[in-house]
């Protein structure tokens, strides 16, 4: 399994994109940089979007996405909660700032939005994939995929504290974490629901006492102007807790 990082920031420059992983090239997670970073020929190439939630770095290049795909007569399967399916329709596919590519072209729509639930696993394009539940400020889902190679990876989306118990039995190989501002805003990602590196420690050693151990750990939705801070607190975290902890940027590609 080919993973690469098209978007590691919570905020958008010229250096920095919002969130979005690809697998193998047909697998999108999150939708924040999928026409800001892929060409047009990769966008046709995609099968499936999963989103993790509904906040705007998380969703943001659906309505350009769609104009590619629906200029090309192609289409294209969006998985997410329920809870994010009625936010883009509401706020996005209503017909007022683009196409509602969720009913257009009528009898084969861009779009196909097909619910997900917590706990209950699904086949896509032959990978096994099961959303888990995360403490976030809007409903949220992390994703657990399995390649049809048998290779394990779990992607958080945006999260607070407390999800190491939801994850631990899963033993992913590679853990795609949130880790979004230093340790000095950790009250602010507490009651925001998102982490610092001290969080994530937290996590972590939770986490290694029900698996045993600790997956490899990339770290996204870095909040850009406090990269380095970041950095250097989680190399102290990593060193702490003797793990491979790796600040993601754009353009990063991982195999398993
Ligand atoms: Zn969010
Ligand atoms: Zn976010």
């Amino acid at each position: 399994m080919q993973i690469k990082i098209l978007g590691a920031h919570n905020t958008e420059s010229r250096d920095s994109r919002l969130a979005g992983l690809l697998i193998d090239d047909i697998l999108a997670l999150d939708a924040g940089s999928l026409t800001s970073s892929l060409s047009f020929e990769e966008q046709l190439r995609l099968k499936a979007v999963l989103l993790s939630h509904h906040h705007y770095d998380h969703v943001r290049d659906l309505p350009a996405l769609g104009m590619t795909l629906y200029l090309n007569s192609s289409s294209l399967d969006v998985y997410c909660l329920s809870d994010t399916i009625e936010a883009l329709s509401a706020c996005f596919f209503n017909g007022m700032i683009c196409k509602d590519f969720t009913r257009q072209p009528e009898g084969k729509p861009v779009f196909r939005f097909i619910p997900v639930s917590p706990g209950v696993g699904l086949e896509v394009r032959g990978y096994h994939i099961t959303p888990v539940n995360m403490p976030h400020s809007v409903p949220s889902a992390g994703y657990s995929i399995t390649s049809p190679n048998g290779e394990r990876l779990f992607y958080t989306g945006d999260t607070g504290a407390g999800f190491a118990g939801n994850i631990a039995h899963i033993s992913p190989q590679l853990l795609i974490v949130e880790v979004t501002a230093p340790n000095r805003f950790t009250a602010f990602g507490h009651s925001n629901k998102h982490l610092s590196p001290m969080l994530l420690e937290a996590e972590l050693s939770a986490y290694k006492k029900v698996a045993g151990c600790i997956p490899r750990v990339i770290a996204v939705h870095l909040h850009a102007p406090f990269e380095e801070e970041l950095k250097e607190e989680m190399s102290q975290v990593a060193s702490r807790l003797k793990a491979n902890i790796s600040p993601a940027h754009e353009g990063m590609v991982i195999t398993l």
